[in-house]
């Protein structure tokens, strides 16, 4: 790292950027054009530093494909100027835009980390500024002019994960997330401790940023008792492109008729049906019982080991991809395209 090497910021909201006002006690959204003032050891990098922030700083609960557009323009309009990129987010959804970000950018070669907290930056136990500054680090990360990590990643209390492979986990904890099924890319101690066999290589050809971001997705998660009226109402809105069925275990539904029959049903429409297991740890196997094997039968496509949150926005990345067929959408939904499933 030298000072010719530049990280651009993006601030989009978050406890993260919430100071309290100290006579009122009251959250609000912090100044960025004064983060030096506030975490003054930022000026020992000898790193160059710009801030954007986004028009309106959102709790992230507040974030979607709307927001996603707005940061994916300005990662696009600043690809070329910066060596790395952070993204200052609130940690609610910081997995989902995370995710869909590495889905939304094609050939990705340069660090984007996203990073939040559980505390805002001026309370003096703060998480945020150590996940700030550790973060600029590993997005200003470059060895023989090569980046160290050319993925999108969240860095939160001292460990960095793979984007796509990470979810929330805690809402107290400072360690929040966790990647259940795909090792940490770096552990960060007295030494940041890159796992250089988990890192994405990087891709020499041009970014492609998709922005027509394909909405019409929903999810039914599985759950003892479950009525056919609560299932038809999902599968009966108009458009439905895409649907994420969060299943049992190894990937198992009731062998209901109905369900077998709605899912039939949606599948001849052209409804792109994924199956993603409702535990965090191992993959969906649907010929392994037979209240997977009906669902395999019915068409529906295993989600193997990907996350909900990585499910959910490939289907809307692939849904965007207007070049391929259907057929081809379902084909690299079960296709490892962004390291995000096993
Ligand atoms: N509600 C906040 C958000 O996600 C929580 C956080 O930042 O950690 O925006």
């Amino acid at each position: 790292m030298s000072n010719s090497t530049k990280v651009l910021i993006i601030y989009t909201g978050g406890t993260i950027g919430m100071v309290e006002d100290p006579e009122t006690g009251l959250l609000h959204a912090f100044d960025f054009d004064h983060l030096l003032e506030e975490i003054p050891e930022l000026n020992k990098f000898d790193i160059q530093l710009d801030v954007h922030a986004l028009e309106k700083p959102l709790d992230s609960s507040n974030i979607g494909p709307q927001s996603w557009v707005e940061m994916l323009e300005v990662i696009e309009s600043n690809y070329e100027s910066y060596h790395g990129f952070v993204v200052l987010h609130g940690s609610d959804t910081m997995a989902y835009t995370a995710s869909a970000l590495s889905f939304l950018l094609e050939n990705v070669n340069k660090p984007i980390i996203f990073t939040g907290s559980q505390l805002p930056i001026n309370k003096i136990r703060t998480d945020g500024k150590e996940n700030i500054i550790t973060a600029i680090e590993v997005a200003g990360a470059y060895e023989n002019d090569k980046p160290v990590v050319p993925e999108v990643a969240i860095y939160f209390e001292y460990s960095l994960y793979r984007a796509n492979r990470t979810t929330k986990v805690s809402a107290e904890n400072f360690e929040a997330f966790q990647s259940p099924n795909y090792p940490l890319l770096a552990e960060a101690g007295v030494h940041i401790k890159y796992n250089s066999f988990a890192i994405n290589k990087g891709n020499s050809e041009k970014l492609v940023v998709r922005k027509n971001i394909v909405e019409q997705v929903a999810s039914v998660r599985i759950f003892p008792g479950i009525q056919k009226e609560v299932f038809q109402a999902v599968a009966n809105i108009p458009n439905l492109k895409g649907l994420i069925l969060e299943t049992y275990g190894s990937g198992n539904a009731p062998t209901f008729n109905w369900l077998t029959e709605e899912l039939l049903r949606l599948n001849e429409k052209g409804v792109i049906l994924v199956n993603v297991t409702q535990c965090n740890t191992g993959k969906v196997m649907q010929g392994k019982y037979e209240t997977g094997a009906h669902l395999e039968r019915a068409g529906v496509l295993s989600g193997e080991d990907m996350t909900y949150e990585a499910a959910i926005t490939k289907l809307m990345y692939l849904l965007s991809c207007e070049e391929l067929s259907l057929e081809e959408k379902k084909k690299y939904m079960g296709i490892n395209l962004r390291g995000e499933l096993s």
